[in-house]
């Protein structure tokens, strides 16, 4: 997909982090009301049919529906892609568009899996 060309908040928030600016109070999660996965499955109601991601693959990856086309959010970093294409893979793409989303990275951010994956 592509990332959210809008999303200049996201191009400058990757800037600091990367020179340093911003490290530690950066207010991570961005939405904590998504930190869980089942909630974020949740919001994928009406996610178009012919959109070639999964909703469960998208939630696991910490992106949540924003209920516009096929453009989701991450509750972590904020960060937002669309334009999902075939073979696009949900964590791979947000990793590659956003690679300092400290979800992504690993760190405890306060993901709540959902039951099923975390057994
Ligand atoms: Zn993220």
């Amino acid at each position: 997909p592509n990332r959210d060309v809008n999303c200049e908040n996201t191009e400058e928030m990757d800037y600091l982090i990367r020179t340093g600016g911003v490290v530690d109070n950066t207010p991570y999660p961005r939405n904590p009301a998504m930190n869980s996965e089942e909630a974020r499955l949740l919001t994928f109601h009406g996610w178009p049919e012919s959109a070639p991601v999964r909703p469960e693959n998208l939630a696991q990856a910490g992106l949540y529906y924003t209920t516009t086309g096929d453009r989701v959010m991450c509750f972590c970093c904020g960060g937002s892609l669309q334009g999902w294409e075939s073979g696009d893979d949900a964590w791979s793409e947000h990793e590659r568009h956003y690679p300092n989303c400290f979800f992504i990275l690993g760190h405890e951010v306060g993901n709540v899996p959902s039951v099923q994956s975390s057994i």
